[in-house]
């Protein structure tokens, strides 16, 4: 991919620099908002605390959100600017290793971000993406904020949501969603909402969970649900807590 050639991979800071570069090709190609780079700029710090490397337990949560993916009946991939300038060929991967969806939604959702996101996925493989439609919407959410695809997010059972404002995911699993959250910060209310926390950048839990879901791909019904039955999400939000604490 051009948007990586620049950086030498032994840098030490190899994977901080690609992200930072890809936020702000995000933000110059349209893709990913202002607001977005402070929220880059928040999750690059609890990173750094978490020492830049999936913790064990973040690794168990990615095992059980694959084996939940590959459980349901309908999941869909939540897609924001920030996800789509981080991890946009990684999200079409993991779509196709578990057969879910893929939808746009914004938080601040204007049209022109909405196409720029859509057409940027198809660049990078998406077939169909959804999120344009919105021709439904999450109960108790503000008019623009609560859009989404009547056979997208609303109607999933499973929905993966990274990098999410606390409301709406509050209110994804108030509509009885099972909801895998991908959050560098602990203590923020998405991932205390989630069945599935994962504390881990998304540019390392994406390809993980993809890598899981492929070694995955032939195990029984029984064996999925045994995965998520043994995924304690209350550890693994304390363990998070505890690595940044005990820095
Ligand atoms: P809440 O309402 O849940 O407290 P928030 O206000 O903290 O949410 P934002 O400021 O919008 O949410 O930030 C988005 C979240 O995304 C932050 O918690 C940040 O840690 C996280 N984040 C940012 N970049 C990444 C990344 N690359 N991987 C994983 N998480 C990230």
């Amino acid at each position: 991919m051009t948007d990586e050639v620049e950086i030498p991979e032994d840098h030490p800071r190899y994977q901080s620099l690609l992200t930072r570069h890809r936020i702000e090709e995000g933000v110059e190609k349209g893709i990913t908002s202002k607001q977005g780079l402070i929220a880059e700029g928040r999750g690059e710090s609890f990173d750094y605390l978490l020492g830049e490397e999936t913790l064990p337990s973040a690794d168990e949560a990615e095992l059980a959100a694959a084996a939940q993916l590959l459980l349901a009946e309908h999941a869909v991939l939540s897609m924001n600017g920030n996800v789509a300038a981080l991890v946009p060929g990684e999200i079409v991967e993991l779509a196709e290793a578990t057969g879910a969806d893929i939808e746009v939604n914004l938080f601040n959702r204007t049209e022109e971000r909405m196409q720029a996101i859509a057409d940027h996925l198809r660049e990078h493989g998406a077939e169909n993406v959804k999120g344009l439609t919105a021709d439904a919407r999450i109960p108790g959410l503000e008019h623009e904020r609560g859009k989404v695809d009547e056979e997208g997010i609303y109607s999933a059972d499973v929905v993966l949501v990274p990098l999410e404002d606390g409301d709406r995911a509050e209110a994804l699993a108030e509509m009885g969603k099972t909801e895998i959250v991908i959050d560098l910060n602990p203590l923020s209310r998405s991932p205390r909402t989630a069945a599935i926390p994962i504390i881990d950048n998304i540019m390392r839990a994406v390809p993980n969970m993809t890598a899981h879901a492929r070694d995955l791909a032939d195990a029984s019904r029984e064996e999925l649900e045994a995965i998520v039955e043994a995924f304690d999400r209350e550890k693994t939000l304390e363990e998070a807590e505890h690595a940044i604490r005990d820095v």
